[in-house]
């Protein structure tokens, strides 16, 4: 079964849920270079991609190759099918992902005729097309009561051979037209619509990269684009605006007045975590790149074994500590492995360290009973005295799990006060070799309006996988730092941040790059 799927315009949150439902169980997927390539995270990790668009130095394949790995994927061999409900046959699931709408614009209507030929079962998945999509997020509605009661889709590819008679009649009457492709023939189309007696005046937008955080607008008219759009830089892939709508942009843009829009900011994360402060990045429209500057890596079997003779005995503990969201999962897991589920937390009591902690904890059905917000041995202390009661802690048993960075101080404040501790790490973690070519290639360009450290291991590892000059570069970067020991590290490293959380957690840190970006001195 092939599946034609259009990936929507840009904007992973575009693509249909049927679009969605596909590319979980694909086979195979062959994609092009103006489908977000996020939405490849959706597919089985097993399946196999095939990249067959442009892409600048790439060779470039043609339909007829396109067509010809379509038909060979769809024959080839699939280990014994599942029966996928609400999907047809247990064939192998092939995925044609195509930007925007398949059959606006992509040829989609040739690879269906040429998989009838060859007797392959095939459906199309519509999708939201960029012509209508990216003027959308620049503040254009491409019909309106007042103002446009038809739209035409053009291609404006340079050998097209459009009526641009016709087309400036439509245009005359108020119609809007859209222009896919072509940013370099535009000027000739302005010229040739306007030979076609349209108005030079009518308003004209031309918007690049549309819905994504990298877009860009600009405005002007029918005599004035072409020369607004070279200056600018302006190129492929972009979508050109003709009509009276282009004037809404005024009242109804939206994307690009987010607080965050046209900001990049670089986030420091582990590869594992799915990072939440990315999305709220994102949703507040910046452009997000992430750098994994953590891996964490599971004990060997080994060492597991070791750990568990701890983990079997959890019952008997008066507390279990966790320090961390890693350190829950880990945990949890290795509990799930020995065959234990949250019952085994019997009677102990549960201290999390920070609100993250607790919430990894009450997804695995358990609310803890103590909850200091920040990672020191005092704070813990008191929040577990606050608990039981002045002189309790003598002779109680203590089981921390956390990770290979001990922080002796914790320990050492509960067996002052006579409790008993072990201690075990449940993960480790450790710098990557490197960082993503487009993470290096956006500092070495200073590329990025700001940088956020969500602790101090991260700054610490991303100074180390730097050159010299790029540490510079972060030096003269914006820095958002999560709280006061992430602040700390980082000024021993020479970037003191620009701004600090007001509470250690991840919409503060936020907040104080709004308030940032928000105030007379947040301008550069
Ligand atoms: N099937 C696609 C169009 C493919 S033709 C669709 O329905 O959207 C390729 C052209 O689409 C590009 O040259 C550009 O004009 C337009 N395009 C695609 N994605 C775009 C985007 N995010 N922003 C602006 N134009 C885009």
């Amino acid at each position: 079964m092939v599946y034609l799927v259009g990936a929507g315009p840009g904007d992973a949150g575009l693509l249909t849920l049927r679009g969605a439902q596909v590319l979980r169980i694909a086979d195979v997927v062959i994609y092009d270079s103006l489908a977000n390539s996020e939405l490849l995270k959706l597919c089985p990790p097993t399946a196999k991609l095939v990249f067959v668009g442009k892409r600048a130095g790439h060779h470039t394949k043609t339909q007829d190759e396109i067509n010809t790995i379509l038909v060979d994927e769809a024959f080839a061999e699939k280990s014994p099918g599942i029966a996928v409900p609400g999907l047809k046959g247990t064939g192998r699931v092939v995925v044609r992902l195509k930007g925007g709408d398949p059959y606006v614009f992509g040829r989609g209507g040739e690879e269906g005729e040429h998989l009838r030929k060859h007797g392959i079962p095939f459906e199309v998945i519509p999708g939201v097309t960029a012509g209508i999509a990216a003027p959308a997020y620049a503040g254009i509605p491409v019909t309106h009561r007042n103002f446009a009661s038809t739209v035409t889709l053009v291609t404006g590819h340079e050998e097209t051979r459009v009526n641009f008679e016709a087309l400036a009649k439509l245009g005359r009457g108020g119609g809007t037209i859209v222009f896919y492709m072509g940013v370099k023939g535009s000027a000739g189309n302005m010229e040739k619509l306007m030979a076609g007696g349209m108005d030079a005046t009518i308003p004209v937008a031309v918007i690049q990269w549309g819905t994504r955080t990298l877009q860009r607008t600009v405005v002007g008219t029918a005599a004035t684009i072409a020369e607004l759009v070279r200056a600018a830089g302006i190129a492929t892939p972009a979508i050109t605006v003709v009509g009276k709508v282009v004037a809404l942009r005024e009242t109804l843009n939206w994307f690009e007045r987010q607080p965050l829009f046209g900001k990049c900011v670089l986030v420091t994360r582990t590869r594992q975590q799915a990072s939440e402060l990315a999305s709220q990045l994102a949703e507040l429209g910046a452009q997000v790149l992430e750098a994994a500057t953590i891996e964490i890596v599971p004990p060997t079997e080994e060492e597991w074994e070791e750990i568990d003779k701890q983990l079997m005995h959890l019952p008997a503990y008066d507390w279990v500590v966790f320090t961390s969201v890693n350190g829950v999962q880990a945990t949890w897991k290795r509990l799930r492995h020995l065959g234990f589920d949250a019952r085994h937390f019997g009677a102990s009591n549960v201290a999390a360290v920070g609100k993250a902690t607790a919430d990894a904890l009450e997804q695995i059905g358990i609310s803890p009973d103590v909850m200091p917000e920040k990672f020191a041995g005092k704070e813990l202390a008191e929040a577990i005295k606050g608990h039981i009661g002045d002189d309790e802690m003598q002779g109680k048993r203590f089981l921390m799990l956390r990770a290979d960075i001990a922080r002796p101080a914790l320990r050492e404040e509960l067996l002052k006060l006579g409790a008993m501790v072990d201690d075990v790490a449940v993960y480790q973690t450790r710098r990557p070799e490197q960082l993503a070519d487009e993470v290096i290639a956006a500092i070495d360009k200073e590329e990025l309006d700001w940088v956020t450290f969500t602790s101090g291991s991260t700054a610490m590892n991303l100074w180390e996988l730097l050159l010299p000059e790029q540490r510079t570069k972060i030096a003269a970067m914006r820095r958002a730092s999560i709280g006061p020991m992430t602040t700390e590290s980082l000024e021993k490293l020479g970037w003191k941040p620009t701004v600090e959380a007001k509470h250690a957690n991840i919409k503060s840190m936020v907040d104080a790059i709004l308030e940032m970006e928000r105030s007379p001195k947040g301008d550069r």
